[in-house]
């Protein structure tokens, strides 16, 4: 069965999907942005299960129960903070999103939100962030997944376009 990719406009943390991608950082503690938001709406109990894991690297993600949110699963990933480009940022990137998938299958996800990772305190253009969300999640894709549904949730209408711009375009 082939998988669904869209793009929309919401709030991740309302979305009715199997797991949310958190776009934390590598204390996996809370911060600002979506990471703020999925931590207020998880409620106190989701810092306690984070603060058990040790942490993340940047490019890798770590999955936890999400508690009050309608998701079975959050899974934390680290994107790169923009430097530039030339400091590995790309492949970094697109490490994050693999990993998401990864540990999606490894629990039977069937549908999983991304936010726009790493494009905003962490400063990544989002049209070229948007070209390597893509990109990367249809090649994890590759192969027989649990995964049905991929959904991009993005903030800003700015954001949304960027991604409809490339889910859009023809395949080659
Ligand atoms: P990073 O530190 O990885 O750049 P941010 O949380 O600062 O992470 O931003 C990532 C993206 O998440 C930005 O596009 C931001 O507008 C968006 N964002 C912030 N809050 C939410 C939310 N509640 N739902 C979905 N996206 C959000």
């Amino acid at each position: 069965m082939v998988t669904s990719l869209r793009a929309i406009r919401s709030d991740i943390t309302k979305l009715q999907v199997d797991a949310i991608v958190n776009a934390a950082n590598s204390s996996l503690l809370g911060g600002g942005g979506v990471d703020g938001a999925i931590h207020r709406a998880a409620g106190p109990d989701l810092v306690h299960e984070c603060r058990l894991l040790g942490g993340c690297k940047t490019g890798d993600a770590k999955v936890t129960k999400a508690y009050r949110l309608s998701a079975r699963y959050i899974i934390h990933t680290v994107g790169p903070v923009w430097r530039g480009g030339d400091s590995g940022e790309p492949a970094l990137l697109a490490s994050c999103y693999r990993r998401c998938i990864e540990l999606a299958e490894q629990r039977a996800v069937t549908s999983i939100a991304f936010p726009s990772i790493s494009t905003g305190i962490y400063g990544y253009p989002i049209e070229l962030a948007a070209e390597v969300a893509v990109k990367t999640v249809r090649e994890s894709l590759a192969g027989d997944s649990s995964v049905r549904e991929v959904i991009f949730c993005c903030f800003s209408p700015e954001d949304l376009s960027q991604y409809e711009r490339v889910l859009n375009r023809p395949i080659l």
